[in-house]
């Protein structure tokens, strides 16, 4: 992907957090939701220029990806949100980058294991219990008939993961119903899970991002839609 100019990334921008603040609005006044921009595919220049226009929280999928550009721009005030599986190997490595949010915590396996290895470096990292809410064999994530046991079985048990919500990504479908109903999937989870303190529910990508809005994301997680030319 091509580095674009100042402009074509303002539009590009307005055009989204415009379309964000209408879905928003539709569900009710006080409904406030974060864009992380999902920066995975394009060069770091477009970060910079990104960040210059007030966009402060940025996502990768893979650790190494993640690494680099944390230290490129480690003299900006950027948040960091890991959004990709993560290998077991990759652990420590992403310990020692400080990510503000581990949005892909697929497992209990995983909890585990990032536990143990958080207890040994005295760290605490706030996650967020990924979801496969269609059930796909595709995608990562706890299916959503184990998801609360497992959400409160690694709060119970993980006491170096702060979990705050859940994050899932929607259907593979051309059919919109069908990519909606497992955004509504996702949300009654996240509702159960309110009462444990879940305040964070990730759903939305660039072609999807109003719809999941409207069933009650509140983080959105958008990257083609904002570099295109
Ligand atoms: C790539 C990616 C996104 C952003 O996808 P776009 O369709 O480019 O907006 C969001 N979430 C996850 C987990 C991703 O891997």
């Amino acid at each position: 992907m091509q580095i674009l100019d100042k402009e074509q990334l303002r539009k590009n921008l307005d055009e989204v957090i415009w379309n964000i603040e209408r879905a928003r609005i539709s569900v009710s006044e006080h409904h406030i939701v974060k864009l992380v921009t999902v920066a995975k595919y394009t060069p770091i220049e477009n970060i910079r220029t990104l960040y210059e226009l007030g966009q402060r929280a940025f996502g990768e999928n893979q650790v190494q990806q993640l690494k680099e550009r944390t230290q490129a721009l480690k003299e900006l005030p950027l948040e960091w949100h890991m959004i990709g599986t993560l290998q077991k190997n990759k652990i420590n490595n992403l310990i020692d980058l400080h990510p503000s949010l581990m949005q892909s915590l697929d497992s209990i396996d995983l909890a585990t294991e990032l536990n143990k290895k958080l207890e040994a470096k005295a760290q605490k990292m706030h996650c967020l219990l990924q979801i496969n809410s269609a059930n796909e064999e595709s995608k990562s994530g706890v299916s959503p008939h184990q998801a609360i046991h497992a959400y409160q079985q690694i709060k119970e048990s993980c006491t170096h993961i702060i979990l705050k919500g859940v994050m899932s990504i929607g259907a593979h479908s051309e059919d919109k119903k069908v990519i909606q109903q497992s955004f509504e999937t996702t949300y009654s989870i996240y509702d159960t899970l309110k009462k444990e303190g879940a305040t964070i529910c990730s759903m939305g990508m660039s072609g999807d991002y109003e719809m999941a809005i409207r069933c009650g994301s509140n983080l959105v997680r958008v990257g083609s839609a904002l570099f295109k030319s």
